[in-house]
């Protein structure tokens, strides 16, 4: 499919319908347009873009430059929600800026708050047509002691159909835009009372690390995760350090060249299978572009280095691709390639095929990992109780059922 761009003025994104399973097609079909609503928000857009806007208003061309840094720092710095509170720009300005734009993000419906500290926000977003209902996405809040990761939506749904995925499993698609991309970051700092001058006593942030690893696959939405992305790693606002943001693919490979030069992000390669045979059922656009060419894509990533490593994900499937043998074949095909190696055990959900690897298996895949030199840390699962973990992201635009839900619920908690 076409990766959708996302324009000042001419918002663009698409939604897509699943075709029926019978032969699983590598990628569902974009159906919509959006249209974006009449006085938009400014997150999202470049610094040049808000000049633009800023003369399409009256602002006098010797004004824009400087009006424009202001809006930048109070909107990305300070984490203003309203232009009234800018005080450092005249009232008169803001009184004309709120009325064409506003510096809205997406819409929290929900809040769910893990027993391990983890935090998930279900975000309402428009459909952009009429009658039909709003897409929602989900973005979590990972504490840990060193760092705060957020982890963050591409797409309602996402095109591809791995088979172990429950976001996979979803019908309708839409690309976010880089305002619902850059706002998922936003909301969780307004919620975790994360802007600059409201700091946590020692000074720290508590988001410091954002990985797209949320719904969809952000490289085919790929202009829209660019824009935001160097939204987020701007040092004069957001100010989240490239080398602390990680884009993982499921392996977009004309993409993945892209990403380091346009972007210059931490890659991370969902790789879950070493034989083609098998990595074209679990991650089926391997068809499309196999492990050969993935992997040369990673040879020729840009920026990697010893300490700039590619991370490879790999996802714990009972019987599927935990032997030794697997192991083996890992540690040769990696060869070369700046690695470290992720095992990620599977989270279940309802309908699946698949299970989690017991737990020794795990630790025999990793150690056998890690004594051919690869870091191989297991991925501790985190905020099941709440359904945020890995590959549980579903919005309720496709809702589950109680029963189902609380099947999820009980099988996530039990193995
Ligand atoms: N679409 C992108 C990023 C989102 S998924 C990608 O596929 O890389 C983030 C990670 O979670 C991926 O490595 C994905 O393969 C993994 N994942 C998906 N479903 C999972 C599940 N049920 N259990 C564990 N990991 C899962
Ligand atoms: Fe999409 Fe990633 Fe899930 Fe595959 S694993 S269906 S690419 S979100």
């Amino acid at each position: 499919m076409t990766p959708v761009s996302a324009e000042a003025g001419s918002i663009d994104a698409s939604h897509v319908h699943a075709l029926p399973q019978a032969d699983a097609p590598l990628e569902k079909i974009a159906l919509e347009t959006y249209v974006p609503p009449a006085k938009p928000s400014l997150i999202g857009l470049s610094r040049g873009e808000i000049v633009e806007q800023l003369g399409r208003i009256g602002v006098a061309p010797a004004q824009r430059k400087m009006r424009s840094q202001q809006l930048w720092h109070w909107m990305y710095v300070r984490g203003a929600r309203e232009f009234q509170e800018m005080s450092s720009i005249s009232k008169d300005m803001r009184v004309e800026l709120e009325k064409h734009f506003t510096v809205a993000r997406p819409e929290v419906v929900a809040e769910q708050i893990s027993n391990d500290g983890t935090r998930k926000w279900l975000l309402r977003l428009p459909s952009g047509t009429e009658g039909e209902k709003a897409h929602e996405v989900e973005c979590v809040y990972i504490p840990e002691t060193d760092r705060g990761t957020l982890c963050v939506s591409s797409q309602v749904g996402c095109t591809l159909t791995c088979s172990f995925c429950h976001t996979g499993t979803q019908r309708l698609v839409r690309n976010l835009t880089p305002g619902e991309i850059v706002g998922q970051i936003m909301v969780a700092r307004d919620r975790l009372n994360d802007w600059a001058d409201r700091e946590t006593p020692n000074g720290n942030r508590l988001v410091t690390n954002v990985v797209m690893m949320g719904m969809g696959e952000p490289l085919y939405n790929f202009d829209a995760v660019r824009d935001a992305l160097l939204i987020v790693s701007d040092n004069e606002g957001i100010g989240i350090s490239r080398r602390r943001i990680t884009l993982s693919t499921s392996g977009v490979v004309p993409n993945i060249f892209r990403t380091g030069d346009e972007i210059g992000v931490m890659l991370a390669i969902s790789l879950h299978a070493v034989r083609d045979e098998l990595r074209n059922e679990l991650v089926p656009i391997n068809k499309k572009y196999p492990l050969a060419e993935l992997l040369q894509a990673c040879r020729d990533y840009p920026g990697a280095s010893n300490a700039r490593r590619i991370t490879f994900e790999y996802v714990m499937l009972k019987g599927v691709n935990d032997s030794l043998e697997d192991a083996k074949l890992l540690v040769k095909m990696l060869k070369g390639i700046h690695a470290k190696i992720n095992l990620i055990p599977f989270n279940p959900w309802p309908g699946t095929k698949y299970e989690c690897s017991d737990w020794d298996q795990i630790e025999k895949f990793s150690e056998y990992v890690f004594n051919a030199g690869y870091s191989s840390p297991v991925r501790t699962p985190r905020g099941r109780d709440i359904l945020a973990a890995c590959g549980q992201l579903k919005s309720e635009t496709e809702k589950l059922s109680a029963r189902e839900r609380a099947a999820l619920r009980a099988m996530a908690m039990t193995d």
